[in-house]
């Protein structure tokens, strides 16, 4: 595996292999876990080659504090990188990204509009700038994304459609990977104290329950028991809880109201900010799943 950390050796290194083949990519922030090596995995099942970036993205933190705090482990993340089968790790520092302050504000819409959008003001237009830069680094054929940042794929969807569609350009949202005891991986959890992680399930197993109680109650009752419930586990506190369409991330109001329906979360377990989602269910038969 090659480590690469400016742009014109990542652009060198893809000219030769986009001229006779596909190119994946998986963006990440790094400090790796299962969840991040579940993409690689697909990217390397379906590519010939495979670039997985490791850049902690500083336009897209609005707390200064998460953004120090954020971990850092590029000697780890390497190994695993290598033993995942990527290619190229590209690793650039945030000069070699941002040479200039970048100004670009991203009409989003309405997908930006809720949940995360109002909660992280000007998150996502980060996110939309530094994915912006890899695809136009990267130029690759299909770039994978995790489906525990549900709303981050449809954000990132359209920016694609915003800056023309990259050539083709397939997004793959992955399913999430979880731990035994359900909580969603995430590079957050290390900062979770050993009381907090056994509190942390909480989350996914209130939602799971909650699927089964959909089917007698209705979407604002269940709504606010996925609320109460989490609410009531020590230094457990809901941010919000949405239950949304699967496409446009608006919330709905009926459970008839959608045809793909899913239901997002964001909650402290004391300091640390975690997310997780949930389909209800989904019978659309479209590819933007
Ligand atoms: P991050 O490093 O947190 O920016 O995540 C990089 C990519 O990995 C994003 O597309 C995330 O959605 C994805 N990802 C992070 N955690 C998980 C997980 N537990 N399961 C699946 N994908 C994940």
């Amino acid at each position: 595996m090659k480590i690469i950390r400016t742009v014109s050796e990542l652009k060198s290194a893809l000219a030769e292999a986009r001229s006779h083949g596909t190119v994946g990519l998986v963006p990440t922030m790094g400090a790796l876990h299962d969840g991040h090596l579940s993409l690689v995995a697909k990217a390397r099942a379906a590519n010939d080659t495979v670039v997985v970036s490791v850049f902690v993205n500083p336009t897209q933190f609005n707390n200064p504090a998460d953004l120090a705090t954020y971990p850092r482990t590029e000697e780890a993340d390497c190994r695993l990188l290598e033993g995942a089968g990527a290619d190229i790790a590209f690793i650039p520092t945030v000069d070699e990204m941002y040479p200039q302050e970048d100004t670009r504000v991203f009409d989003l819409g309405p997908v930006a509009d809720v949940m995360e959008g109002p909660m992280r003001p000007g998150h996502f237009n980060g996110v939309a700038q530094v994915v912006s830069k890899l695809f136009d680094f990267t130029r690759p054929t299909r770039a994978y994304f995790g489906e525990k940042d549900f709303q981050q794929i449809a954000v990132i969807r359209r920016m694609v459609e915003l800056q023309g569609g990259y050539d083709g350009l397939e997004i793959v949202s992955c399913p999430i990977k979880r731990h035994s005891d359900g909580l969603a991986m995430s590079s957050r959890n290390v900062r979770l104290s050993s009381e907090q992680r056994e509190v942390a399930p909480c989350i996914s197993l209130t939602l799971k329950a909650s699927v089964n109680m959909a089917r007698e109650r209705s979407l604002e009752e269940t709504r606010r028991w996925v609320t109460d419930t989490i609410d009531r586990f020590p230094f457990m506190k809901v941010e919000y809880y949405e239950i949304v369409d699967g496409l446009t991330m608006q919330p709905v109001k009926n459970w008839e109201d959608t045809e793909y329906c899913v239901g997002c979360i964001t909650a402290y377990c004391g300091e640390v900010r975690l997310i997780d989602n949930i389909t209800y269910f989904n019978h659309t038969t479209s590819d933007a799943k």
